[in-house]
């Protein structure tokens, strides 16, 4: 895809946030690995308003180029750039406020391995990184570590992250954890879920990669 086709991708994904019922309002963003950095979306625009020419190019070493007057790298520009930094196999990234993982997360609770779709995220669990103000480099070293050999994390009193090889990646597995986190305290509701084994997430790891609903 050019620069031109991942501009139009971002805005098209961010554009899904709200509809999709994971996010409200201007929060949240998204990144997409280009060159010699990453396209990721303005500051505090509304989504119905984002304009191709709108979306700032960020290099690895965090410079950029305003690409119109007032408008700025979304402010959580750290993570996005770190994480494609790090990540090699992340392309892209996507960051929501949805309710559900909203609400976990005040807990400063995580996700257990309470439904075995939980694998797409790439382990037994979903970490809940510390709370740390936003847009801060400390929030990016939180959630570096709490994404290590994942891909999503909770972000306490404030949100999710999820990455995927691609945009479509990042977006539906942004979906599949906040449906998760539902389930979740649903399911706290009412009772102590069952929390499937580590070898059983494996095992649904294992038929994931070999080709069902995986998130890569
Ligand atoms: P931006 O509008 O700066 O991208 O910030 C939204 C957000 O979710 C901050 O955490
Ligand atoms: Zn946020």
């Amino acid at each position: 895809m050019n620069e031109r086709e991942l501009r139009d991708e971002l805005i098209a994904t961010v554009r899904c946030f709200n509809p999709l019922g994971i996010n409200q309002g201007t929060s949240g963003n998204a990144s997409v690995r280009s060159g010699d950095g990453i396209l990721i979306t303005p500051s505090g625009l509304a989504y119905d308003q984002l304009d191709p020419a709108d979306i700032v190019h960020m290099r690895f070493d965090g410079s950029f180029s305003v690409p119109r007057q007032g408008r700025k790298p979304s402010s959580e520009w750290r993570f996005h750039l770190d994480l494609l930094r790090e990540r090699p196999d992340l392309n892209a990234i996507v960051h929501t406020h949805g309710v559900s993982v909203t609400t976990l997360a005040c807990l400063g609770r995580g996700i257990p391995a309470v439904h075995y779709m939980i694998a797409l995220a790439g382990g037994n669990d979903i970490r809940c990184a510390p709370y740390a103000t936003f847009g801060t480099q400390e929030l990016s070293d939180h959630a570096l570590a709490a994404m290590r050999d994942r891909k999503a994390c909770l972000l306490a009193n404030h949100g999710l992250i999820a990455g995927g090889t691609s945009l479509a990646k990042a977006l539906a597995l942004a979906v599949e954890v906040e449906t998760l986190a539902e389930i979740y305290w649903r399911a706290l509701q009412i009772g102590e879920p069952v929390i499937l084994s580590d070898t059983e997430i494996a095992a649904v790891a294992e038929k994931l990669a070999a080709g069902y609903g995986s998130a890569d």
